[in-house]
C-alpha cells in the first residue's frame, strides 16, 4: 500500500497554463509557498495547441499576403507556401510539446511543481496522486477549457478534428470541412486554405465573427472567399461520416459535402468535471462565477482565474487576473484591507467587464476592444458609431496597393469617452493597443485630438475617426 504523503502550502495552483504559471509568479514573488499542478504540459492550452501554434502557422501566411499587395514584390512570393517549413518553425515555438523549460521555470520561480491529476478533497485541499496538498490561503484554480463536440451520432469514430489536431498537424488535407464562425475557425480556415487545403466551412449563423461588429466578419469573409474557401451560412452539420477515409458531412440544408478531415470549432467547456467539486458543493462542470479579486463566490480560500471563469477566454485577459489574483491572495494573507471600487486599486479585475481586447490573425486582421454598437446599446449607454473607411489614410495605402478595410469607434454621447473601437484591415493587430488606452484611459474624446499619430503610419485613421465625429 502506498503511503499518503501530506504537504502544506500557503497557495495551491490547479492548471499550469499561463494562467496558473502567472499567479504562481506573483504569489511567490509575494513570498508565499507555493505548489503548482499540472496533469498535462506545463504552460497550457495557448503554448502548445492555442495561441502559440495557431500564431506560427499564421505569421507565413499573412506575410505573403501583405507581400502580394507590393508591386515590385508581389512576383517573388508567386510560389507556393513550404508547408512543412511552416509545421518546423511551430514545432518549435511549441518545443515539439516538451515542458522541460517553463518546468524548469517554474523551480526557478521557487514554486512547487506536482505532475499529475489534481482534485479538491474538501476544502482548502487538492489530491494528486498519493499527495494531499493543502493550502494555507488559498486555493486556485486554472484548469482552462477544452473543446466542445456537437452531440452527433458516431462522431467519436470518424476522429474529427478539434483545434488540438488543427494547430498540431502536420501535413495539409487536401480537403478541409471547418465548422463554426467564430475566432479559431476562421484563423484555422485561414491558415489551411492558403497552405493548399481546399476549405469550405459551415456557419450556423448568418456570418463569420459574429461577437464583433458586423463587417469584420464580412471583410474577413470576402477575404477567405477570394482565396478559394467556400463559405456556406445558415449552414449545420446533422450528420458526420467517413468510409475509405473519406468524410461525408451531411447538412440541414439539405447538402453532401466530401472531405479528407473535419474541423470543430464550436465552442469551448470548462475543465471541471474532474476536479472534485462537489466535494466544496459546487457543480462538476460548471464555469466559476468570482468576484472581482478572482475569489469564488461563496469561498474565503477558492479562486478561479482564466478561462474557467468565462470573463474573457484569452490569454492576455486570463494573466492580467491572474496579476490581481496573485496580488488579492498576498494581501489577504497579510491581513491587509483590499479595495474594490478604487480604479488604481491592483485587486479589482475592472478591465473584464467591458475594455477586453482581441486580434483575430486573419487576412485582414480584425482587431477589437470594449463594446461593438450591438453590445453598447444593449448596456444603455447613449452612443454614436463613426466609420471610417481605412483606404482614406495615407499610411493604409503605402502599406498596401488597394488597401481594403474599415474603422468603427463607438462613442459615448454623455461621457464623450470611446466605450469601443474595431479595426480590420491589414496590420491592424498592432494598432489595437492605442485603442485600449483610450478606451481604458477614458479619455475624453477631445483631448485625443492631441494625440497626434506619425505620418505616414496607418494610426493616422485615429485623425480620420476624429474628424468624422466632429463634422457630423
Ligand atoms: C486555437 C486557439 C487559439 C487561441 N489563440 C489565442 C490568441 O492568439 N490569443 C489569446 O489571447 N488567446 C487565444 N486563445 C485562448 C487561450 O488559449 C486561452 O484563453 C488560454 O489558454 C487560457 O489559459 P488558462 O491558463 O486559463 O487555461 P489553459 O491554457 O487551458 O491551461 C489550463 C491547464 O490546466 C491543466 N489542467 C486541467 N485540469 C487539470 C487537473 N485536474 N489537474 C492538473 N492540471 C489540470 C491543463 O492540462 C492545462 O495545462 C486561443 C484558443 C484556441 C483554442
Amino acid at each position: 500500500m502506498t503511503e499518503t504523503e501530506n504537504i502544506a502550502y500557503d497557495v495551491v495552483v490547479l492548471g499550469a497554463g499561463p494562467v496558473g504559471e502567472n499567479v504562481a509568479d506573483r504569489t511567490r514573488a509575494a513570498g508565499l509557498s507555493t505548489a503548482v499542478v499540472e496533469s498535462e504540459l506545463v504552460g497550457g492550452e495557448c503554448s502548445y495547441w492555442a495561441c502559440m501554434p495557431s500564431k506560427a502557422l499564421l505569421r507565413p501566411v499573412i506575410a505573403r499576403a501583405d507581400a502580394r499587395r507590393l508591386p515590385g514584390l508581389r512576383q517573388a512570393v508567386q510560389g507556393p507556401l513550404d508547408a512543412a517549413a511552416i509545421f518546423a518553425r511551430r514545432d518549435w515555438y511549441t518545443g515539439d510539446w516538451t515542458d522541460d523549460g517553463q518546468v524548469d521555470w517554474l523551480k526557478s520561480i521557487g514554486a512547487d511543481f506536482h505532475r499529475g491529476h489534481g482534485r479538491l478533497t474538501g476544502p482548502r485541499t487538492v489530491t494528486v496522486g498519493d499527495r494531499v496538498l493543502t493550502a494555507r490561503h488559498a486555493v486556485v484554480v486554472a484548469t482552462g477549457t477544452r473543446a466542445v463536440l456537437p452531440d452527433l451520432p458516431g462522431l467519436a469514430e470518424v476522429k474529427p478534428w478539434t483545434s488540438r489536431e488543427a494547430t498540431s498537424a502536420h501535413a495539409v488535407p487536401g480537403r478541409l470541412v471547418v465548422v463554426g464562425g467564430g475566432v479559431v475557425a476562421t484563423e484555422m480556415a485561414t491558415v489551411f486554405q492558403a497552405l493548399g487545403a481546399q476549405v469550405t466551412v459551415l456557419v450556423r449563423g448568418k456570418g463569420l465573427l459574429d461577437r464583433m461588429e458586423p463587417f469584420a466578419g464580412e471583410l474577413v469573409a470576402e477575404a477567405l472567399t477570394e482565396a478559394g474557401a467556400d463559405i456556406r451560412t445558415g449552414t449545420s452539420a446533422t450528420s458526420v461520416t467517413r468510409s475509405d477515409g473519406t468524410v461525408v458531412v451531411v447538412t440541414d440544408t439539405g447538402e453532401r459535402i466530401e472531405a479528407d478531415e473535419i474541423l470543430f470549432a464550436v465552442g469551448r467547456a470548462p475543465r471541471t468535471d474532474d476536479i472534485g467539486l462537489e466535494t466544496v458543493d459546487l457543480a462538476p462542470g460548471s464555469w466559476f462565477t468570482v468576484d472581482d479579486s478572482l475569489r469564488v463566490t461563496g469561498t474565503d480560500w477558492l479562486y478561479a482565474v482564466g478561462d474557467v471563469n468565462h470573463r474573457a477566454l484569452l490569454t492576455h485577459q486570463g494573466k492580467y487576473q491572474a496579476r490581481i489574483a496573485g496580488a488579492a491572495i498576498a494581501a489577504r494573507a497579510a491581513g491587509s484591507p483590499l479595495t474594490q471600487t478604487d480604479p488604481w486599486s491592483a485587486h479589482a479585475a475592472t478591465a473584464d467587464h467591458e475594455s477586453v481586447p482581441q486580434v483575430v490573425f486573419t487576412d485582414p486582421e480584425a482587431a477589437a476592444v470594449g463594446l461593438s454598437l450591438a453590445e453598447a446599446e444593449r448596456a444603455g449607454y447613449r452612443v454614436r458609431a463613426v466609420d471610417v473607411d481605412m483606404a482614406s489614410v495615407s499610411g493604409a495605402g503605402l502599406y498596401a496597393e488597394g488597401y481594403t478595410g474599415r474603422a468603427r469607434m463607438i462613442v459615448d454621447l454623455e461621457q464623450e469617452i470611446l466605450r469601443g473601437v474595431t479595426f480590420v484591415g491589414p496590420g491592424v493587430g498592432e494598432l489595437i493597443h492605442s485603442a485600449t488606452v483610450a478606451v481604458v484611459g477614458q479619455v475624453p474624446i477631445a483631448r485625443l485630438w492631441h494625440a497626434v499619430p506619425s505620418y505616414p503610419t496607418i494610426s493616422e485613421v485615429w485623425l480620420r475617426l476624429l474628424e468624422a465625429f466632429r463634422d457630423n
